[in-house]
């Protein structure tokens, strides 16, 4: 009785090893190959000064890249591995510590989109250990997530998508890399090296004679600005703001009218500011989220109304004072003698005098080395968030 009972619990379990394969198989479905049409991006990514180019594919919002352009590029920050073949282990090798080297066409974005990808699986050998990760192959070449590859290597990768930043985080330092796509929303290219200055340039009061031609200087050079707009023009022009919009200049409130704020009722106050706001929403579809005063000039009442509106307040740090000096020259002087790192410069594209100046005052500036961005970029990029009511100067 009691063989018969083994005998029982041995065939058993030769079924079951057999049975549970099987159950298993449909786990296997996911790594079954499978083909997807993979839309490549091209990327541009400063490091230190130097500048990269490299594709990535974009799948369900994930990131796909060679890994060796990965590793060429980390060569620059904290975060080495070397990237080699493991015969024996039949396996891609990552050294970790150990600077890559270059094998030729690292980085150089294959010219077609559109591709399509197989799913697929690579077997990584990290520190001895074997891992298998589901990449992607795209014209014999192996994508992997991004992801993967930071958890397998112990350092954080982060996306921004607001700000197109890619954040390695490499434990002891923090290494920032900004990424500018040709696609995706909105197109505007914006570029961030960490080692070099940001500044935001600012013009108030317009849309006026001179915006056309300011925005003109603006676009030549690729840079953006942040434009504090009277609401009534704002109505009189919507094709300028637009423009404005379109481009990814930053449309910024200045109330309606220009009017003292100090000095009119809560009422008031708030009636220049929300209508500003409701006129460029209602052209460019997107509400403005900064407020800077006409004269500049703020009391505790009217913060109070700012705090209540969710609007902080947007001074600066260098005053051009081209309203003042109708002279090219001297506004263009007054800018290069004191531009500093995270300043927020003021001008006015109102005035004949501002727009000729800009003619020399971006190309110095650029060729100084200044990244020209946006008020709320220049914050976000260096780590403050803004709040209702509080007046800000500069991105320091
Ligand atoms: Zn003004």
């Amino acid at each position: 009785m009691l063989r018969k009972f083994v005998s029982f619990i041995l065939l058993l379990c030769i079924l079951l090893s057999f049975v549970i394969p099987a159950y298993a198989a449909p786990n296997e479905s996911i790594i079954t190959p499978n083909t997807i049409v993979a839309n490549r991006r091209d990327s541009t990514v400063y490091i230190n000064n130097q500048r990269f180019n490299f594709h990535t594919f974009d799948i369900n919002g994930q990131n796909h890249m060679r890994i060796r352009d990965l590793a060429f590029m980390l060569n620059r920050t904290g975060v080495q591995f070397g990237v080699s073949w493991n015969s024996e282990r039949r396996a891609i090798q990552l050294t970790t510590g150990t600077p890559y080297t270059p094998v030729g066409s690292e980085l150089r974005p294959k010219s077609t989109t559109g591709k399509t990808g197989i799913f697929s699986e690579a077997r990584v050998c990290i520190d001895g250990t074997i891992s298998i990760f589901n990449t992607l192959s795209i014209d014999g070449e192996t994508y992997f997530r991004l992801r993967d590859i930071s958890t397998a290597l112990g350092f954080s990768i982060t996306w921004s998508a607001s700000d197109s930043r890619i954040i390695i985080d490499a434990g002891s330092r923090t290494v920032e890399v900004s990424v500018s796509t040709s696609t995706g929303p909105g197109a505007h290219r914006r570029i961030i090296d960490t080692s070099r200055p940001v500044i935001a340039l600012t013009f108030d009061d317009g849309p006026g004679l001179h915006t056309t031609e300011v925005l003109d200087i603006l676009s030549a050079h690729g840079t953006p600005a942040t434009f504090f707009v009277l609401g009534r023009l704002a109505e009189r022009n919507p094709a300028t703001i637009t423009r404005m919009y379109n481009f990814g200049h930053e449309i910024a409130n200045h109330s309606w009218s220009h009017a003292l704020l100090t000095r009119e009722n809560n009422a008031r106050i708030t009636k220049e500011i929300v209508n500003t706001n409701m006129v460029i929403e209602s052209i460019t579809g997107r509400a403005p989220v900064l407020f800077r005063a006409p004269y500049g000039a703020v009391n505790s009442r009217v913060e109070q109304v700012l705090r209540d509106l969710d609007f902080p307040i947007i001074n600066w740090s260098l005053d051009s004072r081209d309203w003042e000096n109708r002279n090219a020259n001297a506004i263009y002087n007054a800018t290069m003698r004191d531009v500093r790192d995270r300043d927020i410069l003021l001008y006015h594209d109102i005035h004949i005098t501002t727009a000729h100046a800009l003619r020399r005052i971006i190309p110095s500036l650029i060729a100084q080395g200044f990244q020209l961005v946006t008020v709320s970029e220049l914050m976000c990029f260096s780590g403050i968030s803004l709040q209702a009511g509080q007046e800000y100067r500069h991105g320091r």
